[in-house]
This record gives C-alpha cells, sequence and structure tokens, in this order.
C-alpha cells in the first residue's frame, strides 16, 4: 500500500477539528464557533444571488469583496486577499512566503495547523516557549532565518499581544515575512492591519468565521504590501482560479455592510465572556485575561480532562489541553447567555458548589 504514497502524503499529519456531537440540546463550547447566526442581510444577499446568478462562474478576482473588506480598514483592493476560509489562507501564505532550509518560527503553544502546514510543505520550525505567564517572548521572535507566524490573540491562551510588541517583530524581521493570524482580533483590541501601510514584511490574516458568524461560509482574507498579495494571488490561481463561489462572496460582503449587527454581536459576545471569566473565577479558576471569544482556565483543585468528561456527558462540550505548557487547562468558547448559564450551571453540580 505504500508504495502509492509520495513523500508529500507521508509528512501530512491531518489537523484534527473539534469534535461533532449529534445529540440534540447540546450546548457546544469546543471550536470556537459565534453562537448568534449571520446579520439577516446575510441570507438576503445570497438568497438573491441564488434566484439571479448561479448558473455563471463567480468573480475569479472577487474585486467587489476585496474592495469592501479594504474599505473597513482604510486599504484598497489590492492590499487584500480573500481565500476559503483562513486555513486556506494561512496555507496559501506558507506556500508564497516560507521556504524549505530555512525555520519559521512560531510560539511553542498556537494553533495547532502550523505545525501541519510546516510538515507538509517540508518548511523546518522553531517553537518559541511562552513565558511562565503564557505572554510571548517577544525578543525572541527578532531575527527569524526564515519568517514568523503567530496568532493575536493568541489561541488557545486568549492572550492578546499589545501593538507594539507585534511591530517590534516585524521591525525586527526586516527580510522575512511576518504573518500574524488574526481570527479572535475582533473580541480584542486593535488589529495590525494599521500597520500594513508601514511595513512591506506584515500579513494579517483574519477571518469571517468568528466576528462575523460564517464558520460555515468559508471565507478568510490577508491584508498587506500589494507585493504579498499579489504573491497569494499567483498561488491561488495555480490551485483553482475561482476560489469563493457566488453564494460566499455575496454572504461575506453582505456581512462586512452590516457594521451596526456585527459591532452589537460582538460586543455581547465580549460582555457575557467578562461575567463567565468571574464566575468561573469564583468557583475556584485560573482564568487568563480573555481577548477573544473564549476563555482559558485551569481550575485549582479538578482535573481539565475529568471536567471536561464529565461535561461531556452532562451534554456540554468544551476543550481541555494536557500538554506541556498548558497542562490541566479547559477551552470553553462563550456562547449565547442562555447556553453559559447551562455550562455553570452543569459545572457547579460537577464540583459540588
Ligand atoms: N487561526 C486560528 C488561530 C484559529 O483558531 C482558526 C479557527 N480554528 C483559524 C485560523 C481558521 O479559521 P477559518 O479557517 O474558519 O477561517
Amino acid at each position: 500500500m505504500s508504495k502509492f504514497w509520495s513523500t508529500m502524503v507521508k509528512r501530512t499529519e491531518p489537523y484534527v477539528p473539534g469534535e461533532q456531537d449529534n445529540r440534540q440540546d447540546i450546548v457546544k463550547l469546543n471550536t470556537n464557533e459565534n453562537p448568534y447566526p449571520p446579520s439577516p442581510k446575510v441570507q438576503e444577499a445570497m438568497l438573491g444571488e441564488m434566484k439571479r446568478s448561479l448558473q455563471l462562474y463567480p468573480s475569479p478576482t472577487a474585486d467587489e469583496l476585496r474592495t469592501t473588506i479594504g474599505r473597513r480598514y482604510g486599504l484598497t483592493k489590492e492590499e487584500v486577499f480573500v481565500g476559503n476560509g483562513s486555513d486556506e489562507v494561512l496555507a496559501f501564505s506558507f506556500m508564497a512566503f516560507f521556504e524549505p532550509g530555512q525555520p519559521i518560527r512560531f510560539p511553542e503553544v498556537s494553533y495547532s495547523f502550523y505545525p501541519v502546514y510546516a510538515k507538509l510543505f517540508d518548511i523546518p520550525y522553531e517553537e518559541v516557549p511562552l513565558s511562565e505567564d503564557f505572554t510571548l517572548q517577544v525578543e525572541q521572535f527578532f531575527q527569524s532565518k526564515g519568517g514568523v507566524i503567530l496568532p493575536n490573540p493568541n489561541a488557545p491562551t486568549s492572550l492578546y499581544a499589545e501593538l507594539e510588541h507585534i511591530e517590534a517583530i516585524v521591525k525586527n524581521n526586516p527580510d522575512q515575512v511576518v504573518i500574524i493570524d488574526e481570527a479572535y482580533i475582533d473580541f480584542a483590541i486593535e488589529s495590525a492591519a494599521s500597520l500594513i501601510r508601514k511595513y512591506d514584511n506584515l500579513l494579517v490574516v483574519q477571518t469571517t468565521s468568528k466576528s462575523r458568524s460564517l464558520a460555515g461560509l468559508r471565507v478568510g482574507f490577508a491584508m498587506g504590501n500589494p507585493a504579498l498579495i499579489e504573491a497569494l494571488i499567483r498561488i491561488k490561481d495555480s490551485f483553482n482560479s475561482y476560489t469563493l463561489d457566488r453564494l460566499a462572496l455575496a454572504g461575506a460582503k453582505a456581512a462586512f455592510e452590516d457594521e451596526a449587527y456585527f459591532k452589537e454581536s460582538t460586543e455581547k459576545i465580549i460582555a457575557t465572556r467578562e461575567r463567565v471569566s468571574a464566575t468561573l473565577e469564583q468557583l475556584g479558576f485560573h482564568v487568563l485575561p480573555s481577548q477573544a471569544n473564549f476563555v482559558f482556565a485551569s481550575h485549582e483543585t479538578a482535573s481539565a480532562e475529568s471536567l471536561y468528561k464529565q461535561l461531556k456527558e452532562e451534554g456540554v462540550l468544551v476543550r481541555y489541553f494536557n500538554k506541556p505548557g498548558i497542562d490541566n487547562y479547559l477551552r470553553i468558547t462563550i456562547g449565547t447567555d442562555e447556553q453559559m448559564e447551562r455550562f455553570v450551571g452543569k459545572l457547579k453540580e460537577i464540583l459540588n458548589q
């Protein structure tokens, strides 16, 4: 059997996304999705597109969506790339900007897709440990040989690195590309997109999966200097010149055009996050100060694995982490107030509080 496998296939170690559960009435707090539906304007736009134009190929250049996203950040479409979820945008970025033989750096505790891509594309990597308080050791990302990638806020720690730290990393890798993966940035203080015109080696990657409630539509994007964007377009065109279908283009554009809805739902999630963090602390958890749509917490006595298992039996799905550097932690996605009440209720029963 193995003789039919290419070296490329042997190198792969697929990423395993969070588990699904088909039980009805499950409280699903394990994959950092948004608990609220997308703006009603998304549905309207997609229905309109369905009625009118599905027999036609979509725009290969996605100009309208790129212009709409760019406008929000004061950028032009030449500074914006769109792809099929930020996972695909990240894969194209690894292909475009990182090279075999030149080790890249990312935090030891960060998004588990990075080592998967690095192995797939044969890119060596150095994992930079976090500080004891889980913050980035900023200077250890300076002068990398092959480039840097890091999530901000970090996943699964939920911690946000201030823009001055991000800028220092970009500045101290002048000949390499620094990719800031901002999947959760809309729940945080400030995006690094404001630095794009200052640094031609900065690529900021974002997604509509979290703050815009469109995980099911698969639309991610990157912002950077036109030369970086041009490189991504060339890679994309070598695979599939269309990438995003008509429904995704129309739906994502409508989501960006309804800023009021976006603001209301992100603010709601942030308020719930603050309340849940305080409650967890009262229940004996150490909770990291989250700037994301999830919290990362460790109980003073109870094991994360056992809490995860007991919660699962009670119909509440969360994730637990038991690996070097993040031993005994639960990662809990912020759901609706109702879902969080159920989660806290079950947790209190399990902890006998
Ligand atoms: N980056 C990080 C840090 C993430 O946690 C995720 C979601 N799991 C992604 C990127 C990918 O998101 P998507 O492909 O849905 O845009």
